[in-house]
């Protein structure tokens, strides 16, 4: 963490310079935002939405 090459949190692939999507993810476990990173908008949401079915089990 914190090296200039960042992996999307949702793929684990590494993220061109300048092309990392950052978005803050309400995590259900410490119930605060957390800011992630991904490779594009799409996997994002995917992730968003597999956090929070998390939380309803
Ligand atoms: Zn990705």
């Amino acid at each position: 963490m914190g090296l200039f090459k960042k992996k999307c949190e949702y793929c684990r692939k590494k993220i061109k310079r300048g092309r990392e999507i950052s978005k803050k993810i309400n995590d259900p476990v410490f119930k605060n935002l957390k800011e992630k990173t991904f490779c594009s908008l799409e996997h994002a949401e995917i992730y968003e939405k597999e956090i929070s079915l998390k939380k309803c089990r």
